[in-house]
Parts: C-alpha cells; structure tokens; sequence
C-alpha cells in the first residue's frame, strides 16, 4: 500500500507540509548541500548503517528497555504506563543517538571540529561524548544563565575535552546559544560541521536527526509487543525541539490507532514569556533558518520563553511537529512546572528511577491521561533521560514530599 510515511516525508527540499525547508545565508547554501548529499549516501551504506549498530550495541548501551511502571501505574489507578528507558543511554539521555551518527557523518566529511548549541548540556556532554570517541575538536555554545543552572553538564563537557562558549546576550538561554553556535560555524564551515541538536534547523537535519532518533520508536515497537502482545495505545513524549518525541512517534506514524501526544511545557502559565508552549500558543514563521510554528513578542520576534526544563524551552518547534500537529496526527498536551516537579518526584519515590525534569514532562501528562483511561489501555512514555543533572535544583527549590512509608 505505497510507501511508509517516514520514506515519504520531507519531501526533496525538506519540507513536510508548508513547514521545514531551508532558509539560510547564501555561505551556507553549499556546506548544507554537502551534508545533505552526504547523508543520502551514507544513508542506505552497508558501512554506515553497520557502524552505527556496532557503536549503538557496544558503546552506548541499546537497545534501552521498556520498563513497566507498577506502582506508579497503581498509584494513578487506570491505564498502565510503559517507560521506554532513554534515561539509560551512555552520557544520561536519547541525545546520543543523533550524536554518534552526526559525528560518524563529519568524519566521513573529513571535518576536523564539531560545533553546536546546548540547553540543558545533554546535547554538549553528548556531543563532546560521541567527539571524544571518534577524536574530533568540540565547541559547545551555551546560554550563560543554562551555564550557571546545569554545573554539572559543563564541568562533564570540559573533563570531555569540549571547549565551552558562554552565550552572554539575551537571555542567556538556549535561543541565544543557537545564535552564537551558528554565528561560529558561519566562520568556517569548511573544516567544521554544525550538529544540530535537535529535529530542527535547515533541511535536511530535522529528518536527518529523526531518522537517528528512531531506533527509540523501532525498539520500543518490539519491545512493548513482547510484553503486551499489541500496540500501546498511547505514545507520549515531551516536545522542546521535538527529537525524543520524532524518535518515538517514528514507528507509530502509521498505525493510526496509536494516539501520539507531545508534551509542552506550560512553565509559570499562560502568559507569553512565563512558558514554552509552542504548538499551543504560536503561530506560523520562520527561525534558525526553517518554517515552523513559533512563539513570536509583539515584533514579529522570537519570544521570550521559559520552563523549568532547561532542554525544552525553545521558541519554535521541529517543524515535522508543526505538520504532524496540523494534519491531526498527533495531538498536544501539556504540562506546569509544579506538575513536572510533581512527577520527577513521584517516579522517583514509586519507580526508583529519577527522571530528567524535560522526561518529568512526558510523566506528568501521562499520570494525568492514565486516571481518565480503564485499565485495558496501555501508555507508553519516553522516558527521554535521568534527572541527576537537575538533583540539586529542585533539592533547592521544591522540598521533598513526605515519603510513603
Ligand atoms: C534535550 C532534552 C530534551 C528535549 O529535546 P527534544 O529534542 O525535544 O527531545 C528532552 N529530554 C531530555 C532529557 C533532554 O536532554
């Protein structure tokens, strides 16, 4: 019947729908061309795809497992959860699946410097990670105030060997570490490669990072069906950029019975600037050279965005979200900071397993959808990654909740 989904978006120039594409400055025309005719080489090469496998199975640790949660799924009374564990990959979360495939791709390209962007430093340690490994040069751009928020992703990336770029204007946030990321690659963009650490950017990264990030969904898929002998009924993941929540919805696109929710995160409320919700609140534009959806101040600029998930505050969307949004394939939940502390919590002291506060997002939404389900139905969460960076934030600011017992 055709081809899949996936085969069949984005289309040749990158878009998916009236979303994606590539607006960029003419200096980059011919290195992004370079990357994109790379990557459908490298794409369907035996050498490649099997490079990856190895790394995957013998460094990073995959395929992570799915996890049921029994008391958490006791606790809420109704459908029962599933974790897919990303919290489990080498370095803490499910950036690393794009990160070893990026950096394989710049050596194939003969760069010798990776450059890139990073909220809450996962994609830095990441990257400074998957450059380790492979030994290429790393420079991780990063908001001053993420800088001084996530201690310990810093120090992680400086021990890695990264150099670490203070991102001073602004809001110091991860908009700005975009900015000054794309601004030093601009410079050189013979002998670096920007990896970009989302499904977001100019084409042909959001469907280049989606297709790295799939495995989540593919594993899962297989996994999930050996232990419930069917399809979840509910996939959710949490939405910054998008790249945990493409990589699981991947394998579930077509299977039109599985309902796909991408989490946002509401931060503060409602007010423009106290949150991150971008396919609630914004509106069609385009940024960091690609048509999306996006969060847009009184100017037609980008807005000022906040949550407590430093890895999720993010003006726009990837925009495969955008579309998959407007075509009424997925739909948007969301979640407040309270809820997110509330979840990182309650998996914490039910589960045993300390969730990162982005994945916390992605918990919080599926408590909520869980208690209006029966327990015939399944939700399958991306648990996107491990809270041991936000341990001593929200120690600090939210006390710990009476134990059970
Ligand atoms: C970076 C990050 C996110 C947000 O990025 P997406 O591209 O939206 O997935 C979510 N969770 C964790 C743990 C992260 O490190």
């Amino acid at each position: 019947m055709g081809t899949s989904y996936l085969e069949s978006h984005p289309d040749e120039n990158g878009y998916f729908g009236k979303f994606g594409g590539s607006y960029i400055p003419p200096v980059l025309e011919e290195p992004f061309a370079e990357i994109n005719k790379a990557y459908k080489e490298l794409k369907n090469s035996p050498e490649f795809i099997n490079e990856l496998k190895y790394v995957r199975k013998h460094y990073q640790g995959r395929p992570t497992p799915v996890s049921f949660a029994k008391n958490l799924t006791e606790y809420c009374g109704g459908a029962k959860i599933y974790l897919k564990r990303e919290d489990l990959n080498h370095t803490g979360a499910h950036k690393l699946n794009h990160c070893m495939a990026e950096v394989i791709l710049a050596k194939h390209l003969g760069k010798k410097r990776v450059i890139a962007e990073t909220g809450a430093g996962q994609h830095g340690v990441a990257l400074a990670t998957a450059a380790a490994y492979f030994g290429l040069e790393c420079e991780i751009h990063m908001g001053e105030v993420d800088i001084a928020k996530e201690h310990p992703n810093v120090v992680r990336m400086k021990i890695l060997g990264a150099r670490v770029v203070p991102a001073t204007h602004g809001l110091k946030t991860l908009k700005e570490a975009v900015d000054s990321a794309f601004e030093e690659y601009i410079k050189d963009p013979i002998n670096s490669i920007y990896c970009i650490g989302s499904v977001v950017g100019p084409h042909p990264f959001p469907m280049m990072v989606r297709d790295f990030q799939s495995v989540i969904g593919f594993e899962a898929k297989e996994q999930f069906d050996e232990l419930e002998g069917k399809l979840p009924d509910n996939v959710i993941a949490c939405v910054g950029g998008g790249s945990n929540a493409m990589g699981i919805f991947s394998a579930f696109i077509d299977d039109s019975e599985v309902n796909l929710y991408g989490v946002e995160p509401l931060g503060r409320g409602e007010t423009l600037g106290d949150h991150a919700a971008t396919l609630t609140y914004g509106e069609e534009g385009v940024m960091h050279g690609f048509n999306s959806i996006m969060l847009k101040d009184a100017n037609g600029e980008p807005a000022p965005v906040y949550s407590i998930g430093s890895g999720i505050d993010y003006p726009s969307v990837g925009p495969e979200h955008a579309y998959l949004k407007e075509s009424g394939r997925t739909k948007v939940g969301l979640c407040n900071d309270d809820e997110a502390v509330d979840a990182f919590y309650k998996l914490s002291q039910l589960e045993g397993i300390i969730p990162a506060l982005e994945s916390a997002h992605a918990v919080a939404f599926a408590m909520k959808l869980a208690k209006t389900l029966g327990n015939d139905k399944t939700i399958l969460v991306n648990l996107s990654g491990r809270g041991d960076k936000d341990i001593d934030f929200v120690i600090e600011n939210y006390p710990v909740p009476h134990a059970k017992f």
